[in-house]
């Protein structure tokens, strides 16, 4: 996963620094004084929510505006009148603001310029540069030829520039009928790029905008929109995927035409995908229209609102994205590369309590009845700075299933009858019997305890070799957890061969389960780490006062192998 290019990693012992290409790219542009000062922007069109590969592209170029004492700009490309939506300016603006980069007072939303950029196709005009066709939108994609053959002039193309201008004005007049005229940049027709074959820049369409209501009839097409909103806001590097490097001929061609001072510069990099994740809207949009997911931001997808609803942090995110590095070759990355950056960013993060996700009692014979024990213990083994918290103590516990056999295979270390474990922060317990139920399954473990063995008391007189963790009965507090899987069935092939989805039907599990009561006032987004189980988070949508939801953000194990720096 790791990119051609060289990269910036940094993780707790190892520190490998280098530029990648935009950032010599930039070097050079300031050095040779094309630019003295770095303005980047992110773009989003508001049409849905942002993903993981979005972050990539916010933290990217908020991080070189950063890094060279720049300006970062948030810029709405609102162009488009037919697919937009407010719900998504507002949602966006929270994820781009979750992550950290603060575009301060810049936001800008490129329907604002429309008018510049009606002014801008009239210049192009009065330069001979672009012309009024009646040619339908079939008929120029035949007109334009293939990668083979050169493309036709356009028979309206002789027009005068009066003609032209009359015309064009016709057409934001609303004289025309959707797709009647369009303006076309006179370039080419030979040009072996097809974009620059005398590309549409704008077009009719009777639809309002969500900005400018039923102002406009005409709208610009992206490649001449664009390059005209980095230029209005002397954005210096306007950087974008690769699927954009064809039309960079274009995107200079606008700027020069129209004799921008300070032209910008486009720069494209590979985008991030994530291996067998899916991030298409249009996918998303039907699991959210088909009930299988709870909306956008459910915490199985990988949108910016759904990481952050399964608890994972932007310095997580942040770190991935650096770990993926900037390259022009596509790659894909591993979402356990994700779930690495999310364990390492909480490991003394988060404090460390115990949780019981499948439980069975556990009965101490020999505690005295109706007796509650506070017991000390450490927050986080590794980070002293978090302190330490009491926790109850009981004659009736509650432990996890798994940590009882009745039949241990070898190796196994935890509870079975005859065998001593010490219970987390507690005391040895010894498993005397066990109740089963008519079908039987264990409800009820018997242990008696040795008061001698207490946590922290120094006893060193008899060793046990497992460590179980428990919750006080009396005192716990139910919650509810729901652990995780990939909403596709990777093993099996994401897609199905109708192209449909391959859906998981293990992808969500809920439990009701038992917490220590330090958790009584977690609040949404608080994180934790439930011993032996995984990173949680309070779910911030489901949580309510009677009842605690967390959402499991990853478990301990990983198979995750840091990939060699270069
Ligand atoms: P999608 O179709 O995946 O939702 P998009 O390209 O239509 O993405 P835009 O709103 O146009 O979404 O994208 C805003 C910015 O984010 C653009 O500069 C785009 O190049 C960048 N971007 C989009 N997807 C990725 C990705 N997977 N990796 C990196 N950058 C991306
Ligand atoms: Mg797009």
């Amino acid at each position: 996963m790791m990119s051609e290019e060289k990269t910036t990693l940094q993780t707790e012992n190892r520190e490998v620094v280098s530029r990648n290409f935009i950032e010599m790219e930039i070097d050079k542009d300031l050095k040779e004084g094309v630019y003295d000062t770095v303005h980047t922007r992110f773009p989003p069109e508001p049409n849905g929510y942002l993903h993981i590969g979005h972050a990539k592209s916010i933290l990217l170029n908020y991080g070189l505006a950063k890094e060279y004492g720049g300006k970062f700009n948030m810029r709405f490309d609102d162009t488009n009148p037919t697919k937009e939506d407010t719900e998504f300016v507002e949602s966006i603006k929270a994820d781009v603001a979750w992550l950290g980069a603060d575009w301060e007072d810049r936001l800008y939303f490129a329907s604002d310029y429309f008018d510049q950029m009606y002014e801008g196709a009239v210049k192009l005009i009065k330069k001979g540069k672009a012309y009024v066709s009646d040619l339908s939108a079939e008929e120029i994609r035949e007109y334009r030829g293939t990668l083979t053959e050169p493309g036709k002039e356009d028979p309206y193309s002789s027009r005068s520039v009066e003609e032209n201008l009359a015309l064009f004005e016709d057409m934001k007049n609303g004289k025309y009928a959707d797709g009647e005229k369009v303006l076309r940049a006179r370039i080419n027709m030979a040009s072996p790029n097809m974009n620059m074959r005398d590309p549409v820049i704008y077009r009719v369409a009777h639809m309002s905008h969500h900005n400018t209501g039923d102002k406009w009839c005409i709208y610009p097409m992206y490649d001449f929109a664009h390059p005209i909103e980095d230029a209005i806001e002397g954005i210096t590097h306007s950087i974008c995927t690769l699927e954009f490097e064809d039309h960079r001929p274009l995107y200079d061609w606008v700027v020069r035409e129209l004799e921008y001072p300070h032209p910008p510069r486009q720069i494209e990099f590979a985008k991030l995908y994530l291996k067998n994740v899916i991030t298409g809207k249009r996918y998303i949009k039907k699991l959210v229209q088909d009930g299988i997911v709870d909306g956008w931001d459910d915490p199985r997808l990988v949108s910016i609102a759904a990481l952050r609803r399964r608890g994972f942090t932007p310095e997580s995110i942040k770190m991935f994205v650096d770990m993926c590095g900037v390259s022009k070759a596509n790659s894909t990355a591993d979402y356990a590369a994700l779930e690495y950056c999310i364990r390492e960013d909480l490991k003394l993060k988060s404090p460390r309590v115990m949780a019981v996700l499948d439980p069975i009692k556990l009965v101490i014979d020999n505690y005295p009845e109706g007796e509650i024990e506070w017991l000390d213990a450490p927050n986080n083994l590794e980070n002293e700075e978090l302190g330490s918290r009491k926790v109850p103590f009981g004659k009736v516990l509650y432990i996890d299933r798994e940590d009882f056999m009745e039949e241990p295979p070898k190796k196994y270390f935890h509870l079975f009858p005859g065998n001593e474990v010490r219970l987390m922060n507690a005391y040895f317990v010894k498993c005397v019997d066990y109740v089963k139920d008519a079908d039987g399954n264990v409800t009820e473990v018997h242990c008696t305890y040795d008061p001698e063995t207490k946590s922290g008391s120094g006893f060193t007189a008899r060793k046990v070799k497992g460590t179980i963790h428990w919750v006080c009965a009396d005192t716990a507090l139910e919650a509810e957890v729901r652990l995780y899987e990939n909403i596709v069935d990777e093993e099996k092939g994401v897609y199905n061969e109708d192209g449909s989805l391959n859906l998981n039907p293990n992808s969500l599990t809920v439990r009701t389960c038992y917490v220590e009561p330090s958790l009584k006032d977690a609040k949404a987004y608080d994180r934790f780490q439930f011993v032996r189980q995984g990173y949680f988070c309070v779910d911030y949508k489901d949580t309510t006062a009677e009842k605690l939801v967390f959402n499991r953000i990853v478990s301990l194990k990983s198979s995750f192998k840091l990939p060699k720096a270069n």
